[in-house]
């Protein structure tokens, strides 16, 4: 890129988050490559940005355009993601003594899952940078949010995921016309397989934290909680944790507003990783348990079945420097607890989301949360694409 555009975007490069070396971001360099760990996105910060700059703006996550990277507009290519409600789960809080407990309901996103935001960033910066096919591997909303965002951008996609992957996110795909690969495995597995094709046809690869712009889309959670609670943070916030990018992109957020002064003097919330008992490389890496991942299974929560966080390093640091924790609930846990709350709430919630109340309700039990705090769970899609996995009835 050569051309000099008028842009609002205060990117300034990349940078290692092992080694700090610094990288152009005007390029496609081999993004996982350097430590083998995830580079990030920094931002020109210092300037200050006045946060009521944003009054009037789009309701989606592309008012916050000063701290994403795109530099061009026109490269651009969104459904509306982002903005989603924070809802207050008041029957649920009534019934359990909850005084002040949210929803953040991310299944309203296109494509129905918050996957949108970080795929609607991903391909934005792809464009601008000149792809045009990219590959994914996914366990089941990530290849959905790229089919759409390939298909609305007029780029080739093609999508990797585990054979088990329930038949309406494969459908899904096909719908937005991406190709569509089944690999006997779990995600990391298909992980070698989109490396296989990156290699082949020059497909851009766009595997969670190999590829740093996605991490830039999830942040806007992060930007939005502020926001959406008149910039004061809550205490608690859980995550249903997969490869990471959401947690890590949230905190990311945080400590950029501290930066840019849109949060003063807030004590920063307590971040916690949700896992399930099927599938649990994080929670044992932070909690110190050896892990045997040929043991690791599917999970009728998809998106937790990550057996190898590329991002591992990262979500420990979030963990530890917020004062969170990391646990484990059964997959029984995970089906009462999705269906709990949307019958309580009429809120559709995604197995992960499930996944996070139950793990709440032990939280409380332990002591390490109280029913006084301010307290948001990261609802991250909508229940409808799980009913199959929860199996209802009515054959
Ligand atoms: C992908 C996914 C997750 C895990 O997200 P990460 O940010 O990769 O940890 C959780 N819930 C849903 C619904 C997902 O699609």
């Amino acid at each position: 890129m050569n051309r000099l555009i008028a842009t609002e975007s205060r990117i300034s490069h990349l940078y290692c988050s092992a080694c700090g070396k610094k990288y152009a971001h005007y390029t496609l360099t081999d993004f996982a490559h350097c430590c083998n760990k995830p580079l990030l996105v920094e931002y020109d910060l210092e300037a200050k940005i006045d946060r009521t700059l944003l009054e009037g703006r789009e309701n989606n996550m592309w008012r916050y355009r000063e701290v994403l990277p795109v530099l061009d507009s026109d490269n651009m290519v969104s459904l509306g993601e982002g903005m989603t409600p924070m809802l207050r789960a008041d029957r649920v809080s009534d019934a359990n003594g909850f005084k002040d407990l949210y929803v953040k309901d991310e299944g309203l996103n296109p494509t129905g899952s918050f996957k949108a935001r970080g795929l609607s960033m991903a391909i934005s910066k792809a464009k601008e940078l000149g792809v045009t096919e990219c590959v994914i591997p996914t366990a089941g909303n990530a290849g959905g949010a790229l089919s759409a965002y390939c298909a609305r951008a007029g780029m080739k996609a093609t999508v990797i995921m585990p054979i088990i992957t329930p038949k309406i996110f494969k459908e899904e795909c096909m719908f937005y016309g991406a190709e569509v690969m089944l690999v006997d495995g779990l995600i990391d597995k298909c992980g070698s397989l989109a490396k296989e094709i990156e290699e082949e046809r020059g497909a851009f690869n766009i595997s969670t934290l190999k590829e740093p712009y996605r991490i830039e889309g999830k942040k806007t959670m992060g930007y939005e909680i502020a926001e959406q609670f008149n910039w004061k943070l809550p205490d608690v916030i859980l995550y249903p944790t997969g490869g990471g990018t959401g947690i890590i992109g949230i905190w990311k957020a945080f400590k950029e507003m501290t930066r840019l002064g849109w949060i003063v003097d807030e004590k920063m919330p307590r971040m916690i990783v949700v896992q399930t008992e099927s599938c649990s490389p994080v929670v044992n890496e932070i909690l110190g348990i050896t892990t045997d991942e040929s043991k690791f299974q599917k999970s009728i929560a998809n998106g937790l079945a990550v057996p190898k966080a590329f991002g591992i390093d990262l979500i420990r640091e979030v963990v530890s420097e917020s004062g969170g924790t990391a646990l484990t609930v059964s997959e029984e846990e995970i089906r009462e607890g999705t269906l709990e709350f949307g019958r309580m709430e009429g809120i559709s919630v995604c197995t992960e989301g499930g996944a996070l109340w139950m793990a709440l309700k032990k939280l409380v039990e332990r002591g390490e949360v109280s029913k006084e705090e301010k307290i948001v769970l990261m609802n991250t899609g909508t229940g409808l694409k799980y009913l199959e996995n929860l199996e209802l009835g009515l054959r």
